[in-house]
């Protein structure tokens, strides 16, 4: 599990106009930038992306969402990948909890295994 502080960082630090334009090339129109959406073919630009609220939209097909989201649907990463993807782009160190949701499950039926024999 990585631990909510590290989550904290990565959102923090990955800059969503950096995220979608290493795969999107994006132009600047006004407070926003625009470019060709990669989640649908389209020849005239309809994919939004906001710097200062820190998110995309695709008026086109409709897909929307932070830079982690985008990741996720672009590179078809689950959460904890697309995370692992962005903390390595910004060289942030990842701090994990050492129980993994798989060991708690382990212990939990353990012990219920212990309470009812
Ligand atoms: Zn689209």
């Amino acid at each position: 599990m990585i631990k909510k502080e590290t989550i904290d960082v990565i959102m923090d630090t990955a800059r969503i106009e950096e995220v979608v334009g290493d795969f999107v090339n994006l132009k600047r129109r006004g407070t926003n930038l625009l470019g060709l959406c990669p989640f649908h073919n389209e020849k005239t630009p309809s994919f939004n992306v906001s710097p200062i609220r820190g998110i995309y939209k695709c008026f086109g097909c409709g897909k929307a969402g932070n830079s982690v989201n985008f990741i996720m649907d672009h590179e078809h990463y689950s959460y904890p990948e697309a995370l692992r993807y962005l903390a390595e782009k910004y060289n942030i160190a990842i701090e994990e909890d050492e129980k993994t949701p798989e060991f708690n499950q382990e212990q939990l039926q353990l012990e219920s295994l212990l309470i009812t024999t």
